[in-house]
């Protein structure tokens, strides 16, 4: 039985971990929608539609159908990489830079009703696992399995910095907490698409979950 699989939730609770395990697992295409919006956002702050504080959104949504994105699978890596116009993003997309303006670019309706157009395209006949934040609610409201995902902002930013600081990018644990709070708020109060729970969805808090303890929960949902 093939199905499709909705991942929602906060930033950092580890839908995109969860969601590659399951892929792999399963046979599935995975589908990260937020490095689709980190590509847009990374276009904007490229082509100076971002500058300091201000975002050009007029200057953006002229210059939307210019923007091609494309998943490649890297078979060293066992996941697809996000290309922005034929060049290969998927680090660029990951700084704190990226995730402190990219969610101000996920508000704007031009900018999601062009993801979630390529996103329901994707996910289309296929066996899928994609992540998000409105994929239960938008993306695809008929998907046979949601999952819900939360952890404390503490915890979240704790997971989310220790990433950075591996990664060699010099933040503090403040700087990404305050990241984390603000997209929980931005998101959470957009006008359109807010992120909300699908009445249908099944609410995992992994506060308290290590990695395998939530992947054989969710194995044994899409099992059933
Ligand atoms: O999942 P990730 O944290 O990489 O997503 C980055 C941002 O993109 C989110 O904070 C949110 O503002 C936006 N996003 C969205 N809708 C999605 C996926 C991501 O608005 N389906």
């Amino acid at each position: 039985k093939k199905i499709t699989i909705a991942i929602d939730g906060f930033s950092s609770t580890g839908k995109s971990t969860l969601a590659k395990q399951l892929a792999k697992e399963l046979g599935y295409v995975y589908v990260d929608t937020g490095a689709m919006y980190r590509a847009i956002a990374f276009f904007s702050m490229q082509n100076n539609y971002i500058k300091t504080d201000f975002l050009d959104k007029e200057g953006l949504i002229n210059h939307l159908s210019t923007i091609r994105l494309e998943f490649k699978f890297n078979p060293d890596l066992g996941f697809a990489e996000m290309y922005l116009n034929d060049e290969n993003v998927e680090r660029q997309i990951r700084t704190i830079e990226v995730s402190n303006f990219v969610s101000k670019v996920a508000e704007i309706p031009e900018v999601r009703a062009k993801l979630v157009q390529q996103q329901q395209e994707m996910g289309k006949n296929k066996a899928v696992v994609m992540d998000g934040r409105d994929i239960g609610t938008v993306v695809f409201p008929d998907a046979e399995l949601k999952i819900f995902m939360t952890a404390s902002a503490q915890t979240r930013a704790q997971r989310r910095f220790d990433e950075l600081i591996q990664k060699g990018d010099s933040v503090t644990f403040e700087e990404v907490l305050k990241n984390v709070e603000e997209r929980d708020y931005i998101d959470t109060h957009r006008s359109n698409s807010p992120l909300v729970k699908a009445t249908d969805a099944i609410e995992i808090d992994n506060s308290n979950l290590n990695r395998e303890e939530q992947f054989n929960l969710v194995l044994d949902l899409v099992n059933k």
